[in-house]
């Protein structure tokens, strides 16, 4: 049965143990050509920006694993079985006050549902080396302790 939400509004991510370390999920990250990652600890997810955790590993004692990123890790609720059409899910969105909501869980791969279209583009293109601590947006080009294209002096993080 082909369930009633444009797959427009979701990207497909994987999901690692919470007790992943940084450089495993950027691997992964860089594999899926996502700049996002699912993490779960059998019963909760919680999804990580690929910014959150290149920061991470660029700035020492960070953490080493995505267990250590309790502040970059946002909870996300698991879709209900029983919803009707995409208008119900993006009520039920609201009603829950999430962004995203997980859906369709295989064992290593989930769909990360979200109806902000610049939330979904932001997982939708490669983690790069370099992210602004500020903003966390990309930074290409970068260089460590830089200032990013923004301004935000001395704030770009590079591994
Ligand atoms: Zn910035």
């Amino acid at each position: 049965m082909t369930r009633d939400y444009d797959t427009t509004n979701s990207v497909a991510l994987s999901v690692v143990d919470i007790d992943a370390t940084l450089e495993e999920a950027l691997e992964r990250m860089r594999q899926d050509q996502r700049s996002g990652i699912v993490a779960t600890d059998g019963t909760r997810y919680w999804l990580l920006h690929a910014a959150d955790v290149v920061i991470a590993l660029a700035v020492p004692d960070s953490g080493r694993t995505l267990r250590d990123l309790p502040r970059a890790r946002i909870p996300v609720p698991v879709a209900p079985q029983a919803y009707e059409s995409k208008t119900m899910l993006r009520h039920w969105l609201d009603s829950v006050a999430s962004k995203y909501v997980v859906m369709d869980i295989l064992h290593h791969r989930v769909r990360v549902v979200t109806y902000h279209e610049e939330l979904q583009l932001r997982l939708e293109s490669s983690p790069v080396n370099c992210y602004c601590a500020v903003d966390k947006k990309p930074v290409p080009s970068g260089a460590n302790g830089g200032t990013c294209p923004d301004g935000h002096a001395g704030q770009v993080c590079c591994i």
